[in-house]
């Protein structure tokens, strides 16, 4: 069985195949020649990852899943969500973004903020969805080196460590789009 996970990062897709039954093959979006921006035009984290998988299974007839993560921030109204990637414009800089999330919070109390990952399965003709949140909170500066994106300024609740600071490994495992990933797996594995 064959199966099309809309992304070209080549680490999320070993993870992936990884931890899955042989007979099934994951394939990159390169493996099947599609090489244009595939729209995320919706108005949620959900919308967009079902657009994706709806985009793919349409354009080019293959099963797939693809997902959408951003971070919600109770005091800013769930923002930056689904603007996560371009938060701070167009030019999607992880660094303008983050310092845009800290302005945008100074002198907040309220850090509670949480990660949500939403992947959605196209397969056999229906459509499934998957979700992962990790809550925690925004710190008031970057801590760690490790991560991407806004890792440096979230703590997981009961960790002391940003995502920066902790091992990818486990971040996987308290991680938003790692319990999103088991859930997927384990449907799959049905
Ligand atoms: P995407 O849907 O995986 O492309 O994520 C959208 C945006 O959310 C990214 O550009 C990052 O800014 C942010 N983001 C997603 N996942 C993480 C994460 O695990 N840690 C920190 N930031 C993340």
């Amino acid at each position: 069985m064959q199966l099309v996970f809309a992304t070209n990062n080549l680490n999320k897709l070993k993870e992936v195949q990884s931890m899955l039954p042989e007979h099934i093959k994951l394939l990159s979006l390169k493996d099947i020649a599609c090489k244009e921006d595939i729209p995320e035009t919706q108005p949620t984290i959900e919308g967009n990852a079902i657009q994706k998988a709806e985009y793919l299974k349409e354009h080019y007839g293959y099963d797939c899943f693809a997902d959408d993560t951003g971070l919600e921030v109770a005091a800013l109204n769930g923002e930056p969500g689904v603007f996560s990637a371009r938060y701070a414009g167009p030019q999607r800089n992880a660094n303008d973004n983050t310092n845009k999330l800290l302005t945008e919070l100074k002198n907040k109390p309220n850090r509670n903020a949480q990660f949500k990952t939403v992947i959605a399965l196209h397969l056999n003709g229906k459509l499934h969805s998957f979700s992962g949140i990790c809550k925690g909170k925004i710190t008031t500066e970057r801590h760690g080196e490790g991560g991407f994106g806004y890792d440096p300024v979230f703590k997981a609740d009961g960790y002391y460590k940003t995502f920066a600071e902790i091992s990818l490994e486990e971040k996987n495992k308290i991680g938003h789009r790692g319990k999103a990933v088991a859930q997927l797996i384990d449907f799959l594995k049905q």
